[in-house]
């Protein structure tokens, strides 16, 4: 069976995306098996998750990129659910305000990023910037100065890479750590889900035309996707390309990921000093009079 270490891309050697498969290929026979182990990974995230926050000394952030429809929301529903949503911050990056356009693009990632002890999920991420912005050219149209945009695509981007692994960096040595996730669907996977979209009334809500607009510029995301992840892939920040033609076995892998990162912390609960700790045994016995 795939493990969590197959979807692991540390930017050793050059990223292929062709070589990470969009179907795990699990037969469905052993679904309820996997999800026990789901079930089994949460009730350890729920007992990391309290010492995360009692500690606060440490915060992660699960950032979710896909292309539509791979089951972002889902995976964050389920690989998520059952943790203790007081410590969680979700910040979903939709279409960018004219506020935040008006400012550089990791301006609003920064204005989102969890308190240490938390756990922050980024639904979409500053990758949006290097990818749907690379895709359909939209950093062209930007109000900035001359000298910012008369570079050529390549450098333009490859400036962002760069941006954006000092940032993951910086953020690392002032305490958090990031779970890079890509659902890696395939387009044949994403076809038959926007079609249960029209086909089933209760998802009918979740249709888009705007979707299939996207999907069109299938090729140019997917080397989009390949260019960001070979750049942005570091040792303490890698990527996790994790199949997601089946949606249980892509929860289940993300659930693997966060938990990874979760242990990677050892939060422990705050230790008293000695002091404090008879400061508190002093109060005993107003308690018990
Ligand atoms: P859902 O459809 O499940 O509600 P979603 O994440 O697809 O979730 P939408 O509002 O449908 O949300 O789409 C958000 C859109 O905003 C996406 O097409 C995304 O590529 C786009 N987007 C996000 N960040 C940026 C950005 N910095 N610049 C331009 N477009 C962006
Ligand atoms: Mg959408």
């Amino acid at each position: 069976m795939m493990k969590l270490s197959d979807c692991r891309y540390d930017g050793k050697g050059t990223f292929k995306l062709a070589d990470y498969p969009t179907s795990a290929k699990i037969d469905k026979a052993k679904r309820p098996e996997i999800e026990e182990l789901m079930a089994k990974n949460i009730e350890r995230m729920k007992e990391l998750q309290d010492k995360l926050a009692a500690q606060g000394s440490e915060g992660v952030i699960v950032m979710i990129q896909a292309m539509d429809a791979a089951g972002k929301d889902g995976a964050i529903k389920h690989a998520m659910s059952g943790l203790n949503p007081q410590t969680i911050e979700v910040y979903n990056f939709k279409t960018p305000s004219k506020e935040e356009l008006a400012h550089d693009y990791l301006w609003r990632a920064v204005c989102h990023l969890p308190k240490r002890g938390n756990i922050g999920v980024f639904n979409r991420t500053h990758y949006e910037d290097v990818l749907i912005v690379r895709v359909r050219g939209l950093w062209h149209g930007y109000n900035m100065p001359k000298r910012c945009l008369e570079l050529d695509e390549d450098t333009f981007f490859a400036q962002r890479y760069e941006r954006i692994t000092n940032f993951e960096d910086h953020l690392f040595e002032n305490g958090y750590r990031l779970v890079k996730i890509f659902l890696n669907i395939s387009r044949k996977e994403q076809k038959k889900r926007f079609l249960a979209r029209i086909e089933e009334p209760d998802k009918n809500w979740k249709f888009s035309a705007g979707d299939l607009d996207e999907s069109e510029l299938w090729p140019e995301y997917m080397d989009a996707f390949e260019k960001a992840i070979n750049a942005t892939s570091t040792k303490v920040n890698p990527w996790y390309v994790i199949p997601a033609d089946q949606k249980f076995f892509a929860r289940y892998l993300v659930s693997e990921a966060i938990l990874e990162t979760l242990e990677a912390c050892e939060p422990e609960y705050p230790k008293l000093s000695e002091e404090e700790i008879a400061e508190m045994e002093a109060c005993r016995p107003r308690l018990e009079s």
